[in-house]
């Protein structure tokens, strides 16, 4: 393959944000340049339209494998730089693209330095007539196979026809910080991986009732995070003990209508933490319809006990969706390691699909669950997983 010397990193979506442009590019050059810290003869160079990464010594694929990872990046392309000499182009220009696959071509030339000799027109035909010349590919200027950039700047001339899509989305920390609910299993990772691709900083919270579930799940979950660590390298988990609240709710309700307080209780203690930590929201794995505790009925009855937005990502999404993309992310494996969770443990025979808000009522007024509330609150276990 031919040694590219630069990664030109695209926004896409950031260039719809008018004003906010500057503050989005900023955090994906510091982004950028954070995620590849393990590569120090790298160059980050911001521009206004582009991020240039200039590989140096460092092994291109490696550092193109880190920038598949970071969120806000449109496209990538990989871009050859030579000297301003149009014999030198046309030879680089030719061996790029026999290494591509298709029929027909186009050159886009760009002269940025003005005191270069030809016009864009003329590097155009010069470049394109070599390439009809010594390889059976024709032209198409309105559809072709392998469109070839050609830009002349100050410091050189860049070549380029490889792109690779980004990973699409917002940068990391544009969109503030949520707390999501962390489960362990296959939902509450991918909904994970999606805020943080629309770039919103996340950091988990987990309901642990020991010694129902046991420490291999906070295990689970750390080699979860470490996965997750590759969109956003420090993730903070902070442990709830649940069990107190959950042998309290157990010994007092209907079995019918456990999952729908345990739930309850799961947000009231959720919107307090993320208030505490400063989180715009809460988030979880919930998906419509997916277990009687996810029916819109049942969601009516456990959101009553907070006015916090709650973002749901993948509330419309069929599992095997979802199960695709926690393959794809690398969470899939992990997940489906067998574990006991909090709500499986004493899943009722019978739960409420739709639950109602007097019975509840009811059942709740019967234990000093404000208290239990906060006590567990003030019984965090943080850890930082990086
Ligand atoms: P998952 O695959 O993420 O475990 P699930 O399909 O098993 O989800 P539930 O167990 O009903 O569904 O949980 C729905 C959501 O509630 C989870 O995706 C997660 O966000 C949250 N949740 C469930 N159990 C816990 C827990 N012990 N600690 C923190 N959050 C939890
Ligand atoms: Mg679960």
């Amino acid at each position: 393959m031919a040694n590219y010397d630069i990664l030109m990193v695209r926004f896409g979506e950031l260039s719809t944000k008018g004003k906010n442009k500057k503050d989005f590019i900023q955090t994906l050059y510091l982004n950028i340049k954070n995620s590849l810290k393990d590569f120090p003869s790298v160059e980050v160079e911001k521009r206004y339209d582009h991020i240039y990464v200039h590989i140096n010594n460092e092994n291109l694929d490696s550092v193109l494998n880190r920038l598949l990872d970071v969120s806000g990046i449109h496209s990538i392309s990989l871009v050859k730089r030579v000297e301003k000499d149009i014999e030198v182009i046309k030879k680089t220009a030719l061996d790029l693209i026999k290494e591509e696959e298709g029929n027909t071509f186009k050159i886009i030339a760009k002269r940025g330095d003005k005191t270069f000799p030809m016009v864009s027109d003329e590097i155009n035909r010069a470049v394109a007539t070599e390439i009809l010349k010594n390889t059976s590919l024709k032209v198409d200027v309105h559809n072709p196979d392998i469109p070839l950039s050609i830009e002349i700047r100050e410091e050189g001339a860049y070549l380029f026809c490889k792109t690779v899509p980004g990973l699409g989305g917002y940068p990391l920390g544009v969109g503030g910080r949520c707390l999501l609910m962390m489960s362990g299993g296959i939902d509450s990772p991918v909904a994970a991986y999606l805020l943080m691709k629309r770039g919103i900083t996340i950091e988990c919270v987990h309901f642990a009732s020991p010694p129902y579930t046991s420490q291999g799940v906070i295990y689970k979950l750390q080699d979860l995070l470490h996965v997750l660590n590759r969109y956003q390298g420090e993730i903070r988990l902070n442990i709830v003990p649940f069990t107190e609240i959950q042998d309290a709710i157990y010994a007092n309700t209907d079995e019918s209508y456990c999952i729908t307080l345990m739930r309850r209780m799961m947000y009231r203690i959720s919107t307090e933490l993320a208030k505490r930590r400063h989180c715009k929201a809460v988030a979880n794995g919930e998906s419509v319809g997916q277990v009687a505790s996810q029916t819109l009925d049942s969601l009516i009855a456990i959101n009553e006990v907070t006015n916090y937005p709650i973002i749901r990502p993948l509330a419309t999404m069929d599992k095997l969706e979802i199960m695709n993309i926690a393959t794809k992310i690398g969470t899939y494996d992990i997940s489906i390691r067998p574990f006991e969770d909090c709500c499986t443990i004493f899943a009722p025979k019978n739960p409420k699909t739709a639950p109602k808000l007097d019975d509840i009522a009811k059942y709740e007024a019967k234990v000093d669950y404000d208290s239990l509330i906060k006590k567990a609150l003030d019984n965090i276990e943080v850890q930082i997983i990086k």
